[in-house]
């Protein structure tokens, strides 16, 4: 890695000048054959052109090993003779070439990002992308909170804000069509008595996606330790069925195509009861047969809970009901953009899941799931 270091940016220009070295640095495939489990970040920075390619990531990268064995060929190319030049070039080139027809890159995305906005979100719109950007992510959808009544109107943006919101992500489109997809969406709290003005305002606007939530039940926000209901004032069994009562009548609407992180109850401390099996197995048919996309939410791997919102019981249950997902990881920080994406991908593909679902427009946009992919093989 030292070594790596010392080898000056001009060094690397010239050699990509040369062409046929270009495939020792910037193969992802390569790094995909030695260790698939790299993060995407990794694969991204090899990708880079190579003047930018001093990747402060690279010590979080765990196939170390191909760093090492590629610093080691590129201080042998600055050193040795043109025949060893050509013979390491050649070599890589063809592994690079063999590598290339087995594996390729697929979509990255992160459909669940929120914005200072809500008033509970930090970092600028900006300072998101750049993070997906540098994380390797094709595309991204700002998701950000839309509550129009009750205690929790003070976690949203204020509606007169919508134009606002929607403004900024069609700038930002514009700015960075070229390096990400960027999506417009909203995460809308379930309140009947709102679903008029919320039809108003989606009726309005040009949005990708509009995800539902329900965060409040018996006027606490489940989806908060602090704003959580006090453990002794209620039953916890009850708090999770009005929960998911609460989801199984946001099923009489249709003002969304995606359901958010379905069992977050259980992230300020409620177990999911046995008693609520009948409720969720009624919800999965529904979502099911209205063709709704869930959300995988990654964010609950970082929350005291441990666990994704669905968990992987639940999207078992999913996966048998033919219920497709998206893949969000509820960023509330720039830093926290991708977080678990790829502990997300690779729990779905064990279960058996080969897409995600994307969205413009409203209309869904299934993408293969996955970091990288072998079509020889799958
Ligand atoms: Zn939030
Ligand atoms: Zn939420």
């Amino acid at each position: 890695m030292v070594e790596f270091h010392r080898i000056h940016r001009h060094r690397f220009k010239d050699l990509m000048k040369t062409g046929l070295s270009l495939p020792i640095i910037i193969s992802p495939g390569l790094v995909s054959l030695f260790h698939q489990t790299i993060p995407f970040a990794a694969t991204r920075a090899f990708a880079q052109p190579l003047g930018r390619l001093i990747p402060a990531r690279l010590a979080t990268v765990k196939g170390f090993g191909l760093f090492f064995h590629y610093t080691a060929t590129c201080v042998s190319v600055r050193i040795e003779p043109w025949l060893m030049i050509m013979n390491h070039t050649i070599k890589a080139a063809a592994i690079h070439g063999f590598i290339s027809l087995i594996y390729r890159k697929l979509p990255m995305i992160d459909y669940h990002i929120h914005t200072p906005l809500c008033n509970h979100a930090q970092g600028s719109m900006k300072a998101y992308i750049h993070q997906a950007i540098s994380l390797g992510f094709s595309e991204i959808c700002f998701l950000d909170h839309l509550i129009l009544d009750g205690p929790g109107k003070k976690n949203s943006m204020d509606i007169r804000e919508v134009p606002l919101y929607m403004q900024a992500i069609a700038c930002l489109k514009h700015e960075f069509h070229d390096r990400i997809t960027l999506r417009a969406g909203l995460e809308v709290d379930f309140i009947p008595e709102k679903i008029p003005q919320i039809k108003d305002i989606l009726e309005g606007f040009n949005f990708d996606v509009i995800g539902a939530s329900v965060h409040f039940v018996m006027g606490y926000n489940v989806a908060s330790r602090r704003e959580a209901p006090p453990k002794d004032l209620f039953d916890k069994q009850e708090i999770a069925l009005r929960y998911f009562e609460q989801l199984d009548r946001m099923l009489d609407y249709d003002f969304f195509d995606v359901i958010c992180h379905p069992d977050i109850v259980k992230k300020c401390g409620i177990p999911i009861p046995e008693n609520c099996g009948p409720v969720i197995d009624d919800i999965l048919t529904r979502i099911s047969k209205k063709n709704l996309t869930l959300e995988f939410n990654a964010g609950g791997w970082d929350h005291p809970v441990g666990d994704s919102y669905p968990s992987e019981e639940l999207a078992i249950k999913c996966h048998q009901k033919n219920i497709a997902f998206t893949l969000g990881s509820d960023a509330h920080r720039p830093e926290h953009v991708g977080k678990n994406i790829d502990k997300s991908v690779a729990l779905l593909k064990k279960i058996g899941y080969t897409h995600v679902n994307t969205f413009e427009g409203r209309l869904v946009r299934p993408v293969p799931l996955g970091m990288v992919k072998c079509p020889i093989l799958s």
